[in-house]
């Protein structure tokens, strides 16, 4: 059984999601396994019924959550102009990171149609690596603050503020995902003190995992590999804020943020959740345009997080072969709107099985 709690958020989101659940209705019919999920409204659609973003208790809510669910999926939370209050469903995503200890936000960056990345010559052979974004700490700690705000004094500090044990479970997690998948390396990037804890404990930790290749990189350096040899980037485990703008240069070489899934998980808990790396896109809300197949993606990698592989490969080869088919939204350079291309991917994965 599959349960997965299905919250959309704000912007794009109640566009796209509809294309994931709907692509796991399908695979569930396929695949023959139990699916039961709950749809919750948090966000734009809260605030338009209710004028608040979420109910008072939000915080319980989520925490709560692991006892009815393996999983959630949710969409983005962000600047959504029908909020005035500029409110967001940035809570649900604080309580999914934070309040449930979510740390480790795992983000693949695969080529999945050579004519895609804006990269000369490069192949999907050349693209496959996954980016390991630390999810609780660095910039997102909410430790630093402003002072004599609106003077001409006004100061703000916004510090990167990392724990010890927090570096270090995700840097172990980074490791113990590449010995599992069968990576070759783990690279750390960051551009923290010299002889700080990041470079500190990913040399203690690279010391027990002999058999995988270590590497050191300042993130500016990384985000130059990523572009100019993606080759040599295998897995590549970062701090927060280094992590977040590296998952979008993946997103750029693999053609486009709308195609790039995320899970994030706590290696001592039974429950994650899965989203699409990209935003509530402002621009395009509406439009019916939005590339539905990051969300997509992330719901193919909440299955195979459940022990549903065969399905979820199922549905990695739909989505391929509708990118090959030219049904793709604008991001990618088609016509298509988000609606058509989540009918192709089903319309894909239902001929892959034969039906
Ligand atoms: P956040 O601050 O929430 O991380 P962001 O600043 O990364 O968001 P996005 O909301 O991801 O920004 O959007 C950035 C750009 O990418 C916008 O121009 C938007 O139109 C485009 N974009 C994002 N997601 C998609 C998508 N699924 N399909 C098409 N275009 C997208």
């Amino acid at each position: 059984m599959v349960r997965i709690a299905v919250i959309p958020g704000d912007g794009i989101s109640h566009e796209i999601m509809p294309e994931a659940v709907k692509t796991l209705e399908t695979a569930h019919e396929l695949y023959e396994f139990a699916l039961d999920y709950e749809t919750y409204d948090f966000g734009v659609e809260h605030y338009l019924k209710t004028g608040q973003v979420a109910p008072d208790d939000i915080d319980d809510f989520i925490t709560g959550l692991p006892s009815t669910f393996d999983a959630a999926l949710f969409g983005a939370g962000g600047i959504d102009p029908r909020v005035p209050s500029g409110e967001s469903a940035q809570v649900v995503l604080r309580g999914l990171r934070r309040g449930l200890d979510l740390y480790a936000n795992v983000r693949p960056c695969r080529l999945l149609n050579d004519d895609l990345t804006p990269l000369k010559g490069k192949t999907s052979d050349d693209i496959d690596f996954v980016v390991i974004r630390e999810n609780t700490e660095g910039y997102e700690s909410g430790t630093g603050g402003t002072f004599k705000v609106g003077t001409p004094l006004e100061s703000e500090i916004r510090p990167e503020h990392n724990t010890y044990a927090g570096v270090r479970r995700v840097i172990e997690f980074a490791f113990d995902f590449a010995e599992q998948r069968g990576r070759k390396q783990v690279a750390v990037a960051e551009k923290g003190l010299p002889n700080g804890l990041w470079s500190r404990l990913f040399e203690v930790i690279s010391a027990q995992h002999p058999d995988i290749e270590s590497r050191h990189v300042h993130v500016d350096t990384m985000a130059y590999l990523m572009i100019t040899a993606p080759e040599l980037v295998d897995v590549v485990v970062a701090e927060n804020r280094a992590g977040d703008i590296l998952s979008d240069v993946g997103g750029a070489v693999q053609g486009s943020r709308g195609l790039a899934p995320a899970g994030c998980f706590n290696a001592e808990k039974d429950f994650a959740y899965f989203e699409p790396v990209h935003g509530t896109a402002p621009d395009i809300i509406g439009q019916g345009i939005a590339n539905p197949m990051a969300a997509i993606m992330a719901a193919k990698m909440l299955l195979d997080y459940k022990g549903h592989p065969e399905a979820a490969n199922a549905i990695e080869q739909a989505v391929r072969a509708t990118i090959d088919s030219g049904t793709v939204t604008s991001d990618l350079g088609g016509s298509s709107s988000t609606a058509q291309v989540g009918e192709a991917v089903r319309e894909a994965l239902m001929k892959n099985a034969g039906r």
